[in-house]
């Protein structure tokens, strides 16, 4: 009969808790896809990947890397025959986005009008401590780096709710209504502009005129110069143990930050030189459908490859590399969650602890909007996972019917290539502070390093 096992009971403790010490301090310090991106360049750099087109040549071994518009990466390592062993997980995560002209002035408080990213529960946003991290740029295409909310000395923003003294006809509301979409505004100041003439006293809207002043003064940013930014606001909260016996990690943006680090581990983590070639992508924009320039759908991949290809001794076209090749969409699933188990269907739902699990399918109602791993497929991974004792489980996302999503895995099938989803489960996924296990946190990891390496020499 199957049963899940502990992801614990077959792994290393020691190793596991140092590598979530590592997990939370990425967690801490990269909030946004742009600071991911930095920080994979970053680590990539110090393990001697190059930028693909400083490059004229490459061999087998060659670590390359590009990077796009700052918001999305490809790592490579570049392989004996022209056959790929991709991974991709997205580096962009549920947040709250201002408005191009966010700030104005009412009931004597400053404020900025905002726009939600990705599929959040609004009313998880209020009154919790938020920091703003983005860049603003300038006319002369100078760009200003805004981070406040993050340090302790440094101010956070909130959005205030109603108290519940009179609340009794928000109570009344949905709970989805709760919260509605232009409710999600943030305090940014309370203090009137003032200087020595005694007429300006008189002057309308006095705080946006003081915070826009700060604004000038410690950024040298104009209200116009909000136009052309991006500014995104955030927890301010930093990762934390979960649970008296610090199973846990607490924090925001684990999906899918949780498979970026673990991914990004895995890749500069491999040794020697591969039959097939490395691909390991980290994607904007997956929260909102993966549209967009830096997303998913776009041809960045097979830009990337065939740069990649230009400069090898392959000689092989792309299509009969891509369909030849074979892809891990890094992402997070739902764990099972102890107060609603009636959303889940429990014997094929994933569990916190037991493991990184392998989602044959995401999409809703009949399969639809999703792509689905061939029993083939599953079948290796399997192989490749038991042959390592790495911890591994089935899971989908809930009961039929019951709601749904997807994954970048759709569009890496539609280059061709067989694909599964794989990656942690996590506890209130998409809300300000989510929950994963060490133990499938590592899981991953070792699992992403098995796609990497199994039969690849
Ligand atoms: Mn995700
Ligand atoms: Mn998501």
């Amino acid at each position: 009969m199957y049963e899940r096992k502990w992801a614990w009971d077959s792994l290393p403790r020691e190793e596991v808790n140092s590598f979530s010490e590592e997990y939370k301090g990425f967690l801490s310090e990269v909030k946004t896809e742009r600071e991911s991106v930095k920080y994979i360049l970053k680590m990539a750099k110090k393990e001697g990947f190059e930028n693909l087109e400083d490059l004229s040549k490459l061999s087998p071994g060659d670590r390359v890397y590009m990077e796009l518009r700052g918001k999305s990466i490809i790592l490579g390592i570049i392989g004996k025959e022209p056959r790929f062993r991709v991974i991709g997980s997205h580096i962009d995560a549920p947040r709250i986005d201002l408005k191009p002209l966010p700030v104005y002035e009412d009931s004597g408080i400053a404020m900025l009008k905002t726009h939600y990213y990705g599929g959040i529960k609004k009313y998880q946003w209020v009154n919790i401590p938020l920091a703003m991290h983005g860049l603003v740029v300038l006319k002369s295409g100078e760009k200003i780096e805004v981070k406040i909310g993050e340090e302790d000395d440094s101010p956070v923003l909130l959005v205030p709710d109603l108290l519940p003294h009179l609340a009794k006809k928000q109570g009344e509301r949905k709970l989805s209504d709760g919260i509605k979409g232009e409710e999600l505004r943030l305090i940014f100041g309370n203090m009137p502009y003032s200087d020595s003439n005694e007429k300006n006293k008189k002057e309308k809207d006095r705080v946006k005129k003081n915070v826009l002043r700060i604004l000038k003064e410690e950024y040298g940013i104009e209200e116009e110069d909000l136009i052309s930014a991006e500014l995104e606001i955030v927890p301010a909260l930093k990762a934390r143990d979960a649970g008296i016996d610090k199973s846990m990690v607490a924090a925001y943006g684990q999906d899918d930050r949780v498979c970026a680090f673990t991914q990004l581990k895995a890749t500069l983590d491999l040794n020697g030189v591969f039959k097939e070639t490395i691909v390991s992508c980290f994607v904007d924009r997956e929260e909102i459908g993966s549209d967009g320039d830096t997303g998913a759908k776009s041809n960045f991949l097979e830009y990337f490859l065939e740069e990649l290809m230009d400069r090898s001794a392959f000689e092989e076209k792309l299509n009969r590399a891509l369909i030849n090749s074979k892809a891990i969409s890094a992402d997070v699933n739902a764990a099972v969650n102890p107060l609603y188990k009636e959303v889940h269907e429990e014997q094929n739902a994933a569990y916190l602890g037991k493991g990184v699990v392998l989602t044959k399918y995401t999409g809703a109602r009949g399969k639809y909007l999703a792509s689905e791993a061939h029993a083939e497929y599953v079948g290796w991974i399997r192989k490749i996972l038991d042959e390592r004792k790495i911890p591994w489980q089935p899971g989908l996302l809930g009961k039929v019917d019951e709601g749904g999503g997807g994954t970048i895995a759709k569009y890496l099938a539609k280059r061709g290539m067989q694909v599964i989803d794989m990656g942690p489960p996590v506890l209130s996924m998409h809300s300000p502070y989510e929950i994963t296990s060490k133990a499938d946190v590592y899981s991953a990891y070792l699992a992403y390093k098995a796609f990497f390496e199994a039969e690849n020499k």
